[in-house]
């Protein structure tokens, strides 16, 4: 069965902090018990820029990110510095299709420059963590948590994705362990 297995495949957009990916990587493959491999040196979609709004069209980028798949079972998670919108949205901080087991995360709203707030390292890691763990908890199949410390709690502010803890709740454990 460990042949069938699938990767995670964290894909670095553009100019992205590459030490921010790599411990990303390092940390996501124990949370899913799977290998992890980092591609270089991707851009962002062209296709994707929207010039009336200086931003980036997730599902697009989702399209070029499953583009890069090598096989279907790999679950792709692109991470960029770029704003990302949808039509209905004015941004989003992260996107993701189960179907096509493809996901992104988007530093922009997670830098505190976004607030207006001077940066802080501190907060940018656990950030980009919690939201890139409950991206890939959708492509193993989990829907959003009630609970507000649970890392797979739909967190629609920023404030929210600080104050959920880094760990499944119970109930999320016990089902991502079944579907992994
Ligand atoms: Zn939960």
């Amino acid at each position: 069965m460990s042949l069938l297995k699938s990767k995670i495949v964290v894909v670095p957009l553009g100019d992205v902090d590459l030490m921010l990916v790599n411990r990303l990587a390092s940390e996501l493959g124990p949370v899913f018990n799977r290998s992890v491999d980092i591609l270089k040196g991707v851009k962002m979609p062209k296709e994707a820029y929207n010039v009336i709004r200086n931003q980036f069209y997730a599902t697009i980028t989702l399209t070029k990110l499953e583009r890069l798949k090598a096989n279907s079972r790999e679950k792709v998670i692109g991470i960029c510095e770029e704003d990302l919108y949808l039509p209905d949205e004015r941004n989003i901080l992260a996107y993701c299709d189960s179907l096509s087991g493809t996901s992104i995360v988007s530093l922009y709203e997670i830098r505190q420059e976004f607030y207006g707030l001077p940066e802080d390292d501190k907060k940018i890691f656990p950030r980009l963590y919690k939201e890139s763990v409950h991206q890939l908890g959708h492509l193993f199949d989990l829907t959003d948590c009630r609970n507000p410390k649970c890392v797979n709690y739909y967190s629609q502010m920023m404030p929210d994705i600080d104050n959920k803890s880094e760990k499944f709740c119970d109930i999320c454990r016990r089902q991502l362990t079944g579907a992994i």
